[in-house]
């Protein structure tokens, strides 16, 4: 299998860049011409391969799928690390993303049950086995300089600590994140995770990981990399449990189902776009997005726009208050019919100069809902709160603040005869302060996180100045 840019054309002179190999791809951000990776092509999953799934352990299920995009892992390894992952003292359940039934035809896919209690431990977790095993394998090492609102930097941390090779420089907006999630990340004590608390807000912290990046010589001797969701690896990781979540839905392939993802970034939702090419049974995907509706404006209108710093709205579901969604790019490149020219022309151009572009007119557009199966939907911080009223009233399920995003939309769009499942991102005990407000009383707290918050922390508080945090990884790497 190989791997090319959304943005890789033939120009003149020039034939398009070779493809490259998954782990060639494994440690990388963006393509070198800013766009994003894509397999050449989805591998089709016919009815006997689908029937063939269905008795397999999540564990085995991810080697299946991850393995028809891996094909410079020895296949033992390969099925190793999906094993060493997907486990139920890591995960809490043996079906790992267990289905919960609410009502006739709706389902919660509980994707939250992972070391930080939010759906990107699903993906995380494996990214830290693969980075652990690649870098032993080529004798490498690796420092991962991030930035975090609270979800991302947890997961990450959580998946890199104690793995050999890897170290992990995480800023965060002192003071910012929630009591559990400072509690989540700075009571780590491993050697290999550094927690950088920046005077600033979370743009500061964007801006530190922009500038050391921008340093090439710096970044190339301190071999400086990244996690976020534009890894190809993450998306790929979450494309399984999207086929767990069908294959525990329905008992025979000629059933659909839909699911509606609470969306900020597009990566969620995208593996589920991944799932569908394969040729998995999906009806429709809905995304669901909060005040911040960049990607509903989208499903709705056609046109791409996006938000500044100041019309970023700060929500109740702070995890989805993205302005610009930085895996769409993927969904528009196969709408495009994988045109790169006009991919790059509308990312690397039209945004870049305007901020914005228009498909209303375009004849692909109405394939977005007509052959893709998107459609859209969102909430307001009130509709939240009501949803999570009526779903504990209702159905004695206690959820999050995107959770509630995604049942509130898939509410309204759920049609009879077809399943829905929405994706539970992350657990309420992580947004307490809004699940207090909703229903009068704490979010129940899983066992092993009680009283976190008395834990010794380790952080350290610096200013938002470039020269010292490249100072601190300088000393930290060289000693
Ligand atoms: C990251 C996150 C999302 C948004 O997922 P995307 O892949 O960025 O669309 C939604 N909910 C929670 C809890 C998250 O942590």
């Amino acid at each position: 299998m190989l791997y090319f840019s959304t943005r890789a054309t033939a120009t003149a002179g020039h034939s398009a860049p070779a493809g490259r190999r998954f782990c060639d791809i494994l440690l990388e951000g963006l393509a070198p011409d800013g766009g994003l990776y894509l397999p050449e092509t989805y591998p089709q999953i016919d009815g006997a391969t689908l029937n063939r799934w269905r008795g397999l352990a999540y564990a085995d299920l991810a080697y299946e799928i991850v393995s028809l995009y891996v094909d410079d892992i020895p296949a033992d390894d390969l099925r190793a690390l999906c094993r060493k992952t997907y486990t139920e003292a890591v995960f809490g359940t043996p079906q790992i993303t267990p289905l919960t039934r609410l009502d006739d035809g709706l389902y919660l896919l509980g994707l939250s049950n992972g070391p930080t209690l939010a759906f990107k431990d699903m993906a995380m977790q494996l990214l830290g086995n693969l980075f652990e095993y690649h870098l032993a394998r080529q004798g490498e090492e690796l420092n991962i300089f991030g930035a975090t609102s609270g979800d991302t930097g947890s997961a990450a941390e959580y998946a890199m600590r104690g793995k050999k090779g890897v170290r992990v420089f995480m800023t965060s907006p002192q003071g910012r994140m929630s009591p559990f999630q400072q509690a989540q990340m700075f009571s780590l004590m491993d050697d290999n995770i550094i927690n950088i608390a920046v005077k600033g807000v979370f743009d500061d912290c964007q801006d530190l990981v922009k500038s050391v990046s921008g340093d090439l010589d710096f970044k190339r001797r301190y071999r400086i990399g990244t996690v976020n969701s534009i890894n190809w690896a993450r998306l790929m990781a979450q494309v399984v449990y999207y086929f767990a979540g069908y294959l525990q839905a329905s008992t025979d392939n000629s059933q659909r189902v839909s699911f509606c993802v609470p969306s900020g970034n597009f990566g969620n939702v995208c593996a589920g776009h991944v799932a569908r090419m394969m040729g998995l049974p999906i009806d429709k995907l809905v995304v669901a997005t909060n005040e911040n509706d960049v990607l509903d404006e989208f499903f709705r209108t056609g046109i791409y726009r996006v938000r500044g710093t100041a019309d970023t709205h700060e929500t109740s579901s702070p995890s989805m208050d993205i302005s610009k969604a930085s895996n769409f790019e993927r969904f528009v490149f196969d709408l495009l019919g994988r045109d790169g020219a006009r991919t790059k022309a509308l990312f690397g151009d039209a945004i870049a100069s305007a901020g914005r572009f228009d498909l209303g007119a375009d004849p692909a557009f109405p394939r977005a809902a007509a052959h893709f199966g998107f459609s859209s939907g969102k909430s307001t911080h009130a509709q939240r709160l009501a949803t999570i009223r009526d779903c504990a009233a209702r159905y004695g399920v206690v959820i999050d603040t995107h959770t509630a995003d995604g049942l509130k939309v898939a509410q309204e769009q759920r049609v009879a005869g077809v399943p829905m499942l929405v994706l539970e991102t992350a657990l309420p005990i992580k947004f307490a302060a809004t699940i207090v407000e909703a229903l009068g009383r704490e979010p129940e707290r899983p066992a092993r996180f009680t009283g976190i918050e008395a834990l010794p922390k380790r952080v350290l508080t610096m200013d938002a100045d470039v020269a010292a945090i490249k100072a601190l990884i300088a000393r930290t790497c060289d000693a």
